[in-house]
């Protein structure tokens, strides 16, 4: 089965072809040239086509019937041509020798996903430079993130109304062209472009909206798209970067934070429209207890320091704040004849060293060091942190 491949929509999805060369690229990938290819590579902000490569005769997607697969992760466009990558292992350098026949499949749902975003962009962007006249200047298109930079400062309202155009225009299906123009159609059109266009000019037109020079595989509509939600927005040297996904990246989203509102609504009892304000009163009530909580706590280390006996060293580790540690050292002191150490609990801790006696601390931080503690001070106060246990710390003290 071979087919012809339409340049201008990246068609079809599965296609015969040859191995021409196979290049070790690292110690894991190999990049395969083939004959012909449909696959999209990287560029422009966007991952390239995955896919599947099989022997000629067989379908990738009937997994009993290939006698082996071997899968495309990303596509290239490399100075030894359009490279399709794949693991490096011996077995593939031997399956896939030049001259080799093959049948490729390229994974539909990534393809589609990614003109959903891409087509998106491209709405988003005339949406934008027809209302204010700003000027798409990046894009970039991952698995974790889609994101579009402007040249002007889009506000909060100005994104909302951005949203609902670009909806309308969606589901207003409108079609969708790509084309080579002619020599003599280019001089009459003004496109957008971010950079100058090497070899022919292929421009996605999406009607009355946008006309842009354009790599990459688009949707047929505007239909097609689905939805696009524009979750994130930040200053950007000196313009906006939107963080937006479409169709069903956008409907995963909106799951995926629906089902974190639903378990804090359950959590908290209360209804899912009222989540902000229970958390709010939550943390509120939080901070008030919290509040409490050290004052109680400084008063309890107030007794206990009051009623410690008179030592020559004062040792204590407790669970506290670098705050409540000065404090409550400041406290012991006055029960040391040579000085007190207090420190916080765990594996890292926190701590310090106070005579009020006018000992020497001196030789006591170098004990410390020898246990790998780090830290310093004047006069008759030393802090800083020790990784070590309370028995290591009290035989560097001479406990
Ligand atoms: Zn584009």
């Amino acid at each position: 089965m071979t087919v012809s491949m339409d340049p201008l929509r990246f068609q079809p999805l599965s296609f015969d072809c040859e191995v021409l060369n196979l290049y070790t690229l690292d110690e894991s990938t190999l990049g395969v040239e083939l004959d012909r290819s449909a696959f999209f590579p990287a560029g422009g902000g966007q991952s390239g086509d995955r896919g599947t490569l099989v022997p000629a005769g067989y379908t990738p997607s009937d997994t009993a019937d290939a006698p082996w697969r071997c899968i495309v992760e990303n596509v290239e466009m490399r100075p030894e041509g359009l490279l399709h990558l794949v693991q490096n292992c011996a077995e593939t350098v031997q399956k896939l020798a030049p001259g080799t026949r093959l049948h490729a499949e390229i994974d539909r749902d990534k393809r589609f996903s990614d003109l959903q975003q891409h087509s998106g962009e491209h709405i988003l962007s005339g949406v934008v430079c027809g209302r204010f006249g700003y000027t798409n200047i990046g894009f970039h298109l991952s698995e974790q993130e889609v994101t579009v930079d402007f040249d002007g400062i889009l506000t909060e309202n100005d994104i909302c109304k951005v949203e609902d155009l670009v909806n309308e225009i969606i589901w207003e299906n409108r079609p969708i062209r790509v084309f080579f123009p002619t020599e003599e159609e280019k001089s009459h059109l003004s496109y957008r472009s971010k950079k100058e266009v090497e070899g022919p000019l292929r421009l996605v037109e999406i009607e009355g909206v946008d006309l842009c020079a354009c790599c990459a595989p688009h949707a047929n509509t505007t239909g097609e798209v689905g939805a696009l939600r524009i979750l994130k927005s930040e200053k950007n040297k000196g313009g906006t970067r939107l963080w937006i996904l479409c169709g069903k990246r956008a409907l995963l989203d909106a799951r995926a934070k629906l089902g974190q509102n639903k378990r804090v609504s359950n959590l908290l009892s209360v209804k899912q429209t009222e989540t902000a304000d229970a958390v709010q009163k939550l943390k509120d009530e939080h901070a008030a207890l919290l509040y409490e909580h050290i004052g109680l706590k400084r008063q309890l280390l107030q007794q206990q320091s009051d009623a410690a006996p008179v030592r020559d060293i004062q040792f204590a580790a407790l669970d506290a704040d670098t705050e409540t540690l000065r404090d409550y050292a400041d406290r012991l002191a006055e029960k040391a004849n040579r000085f007190a150490f207090v420190c916080s609990a765990g594996d890292e801790k926190q701590f310090v060293l106070l005579t009020k006696t006018g000992a020497d601390l001196q030789p006591v931080m170098a004990a410390l060091r020898q246990c790998g503690a780090r830290g310093g001070g004047r006069g008759g106060i030393m802090q800083g942190a020790v990784k070590a246990n309370e028995e290591e710390l009290r035989r560097a003290l001479e406990i």
